[in-house]
């Protein structure tokens, strides 16, 4: 571990440090209020699906969209309008989606440094009475207990996009592919209605099980439409044209331009 200033510090995976959140300390619920939530397309599934609402509904309801830089778009949580700004989903008992809050609720007090997570930094807030709890952990056996590894599996499609080395290179995408972006991972029954209602399926070379699994199952919906994205913004991965000679078109094009 080692210090940063205003109590900051930096962890690897598995050194230890001090913290535990209980609902008999007097800060407990005082931390779901005023706080920008970035949500991931998985976040979405799993809290729309608690409140077993659509896609489109939820986003609506409790998210505000905004743009990144390179064009990717940001999905906020929306507090409440009242004075606290409170959250949402925090009720009298703490979170009442508890089983399918968002990650980064999951991973407080840790946040990784980097995308590679080598390192972790925890901020001792003082307001914050978990750190007085003499209850100790490492970041993996935390990641363990909030079942952090389904998320990270879950974005790692995610991932493949957003960071991309078109966006390492400091390029932009353009509205259009913003807006297919936010659609077909963020709105995720938009996105089934628009490959099951369309001519998809004549378009797109996918195997019969594929086709099954992403009528019957959101999870491998959204694995999909990660892979629908990256074909549509970079031409990379592994799906395929039915027509053969547009498809050899466009591999020849991508390696030309790789
Ligand atoms: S211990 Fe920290 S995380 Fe838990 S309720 Fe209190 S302020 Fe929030
Ligand atoms: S989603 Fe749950 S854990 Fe996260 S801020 Fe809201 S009430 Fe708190």
């Amino acid at each position: 571990m080692s210090e940063q200033n205003d109590n900051k510090f930096l962890y690897t995976l598995d050194e230890e440090f001090t913290f535990s959140c209980e609902n008999t300390l007097p800060c407990f619920n005082t931390c779901c209020r005023d706080i920008n939530i970035f949500l991931t397309p998985y976040d979405v599934l799993r809290m729309r699906k608690s409140l077993w609402i659509p896609s489109e509904d939820f986003l609506r309801k409790y998210t505000v969209a905004l743009l990144g830089d390179d064009g990717i778009p940001l999905v906020v949580l929306k507090m409440r309008e009242d004075e606290e700004k409170t959250c949402p989903f925090v009720g009298p008992d703490g979170c009442t989606i508890y089983q399918d809050r968002p990650w980064s609720c999951r991973m407080f007090p840790v946040f990784p440094v980097s995308a590679e997570e080598e390192e972790f930094l925890i901020e001792e807030k003082i307001s914050c009475h978990g750190f007085r709890v003499k209850k100790t952990s490492t970041v993996r056996r935390w990641k363990n207990e909030q079942d952090i590894a389904k998320y990270d599996s879950m974005n790692e499609g995610y991932k493949k996009i957003t960071l991309h080395e078109f966006f390492q290179n400091g390029n932009k995408i353009e509205s259009g592919m913003s807006k297919l972006v936010y659609n077909t991972c963020y709105d995720l029954d938009a996105f089934k209605r628009f490959i099951f209602g369309s001519r998809f399926f004549d378009i797109y070379d996918i195997d019969v099980q594929t086709i099954e699994a992403i009528k019957n199952d959101d999870e491998e919906l959204l694995k999909f439409a990660y892979r629908w994205v990256e074909f549509n913004l970079f031409s990379t991965g592994d799906l395929r044209l039915k027509d053969k000679e547009m498809d050899k078109l466009l591999q020849a094009r991508n390696k030309a331009t790789s």
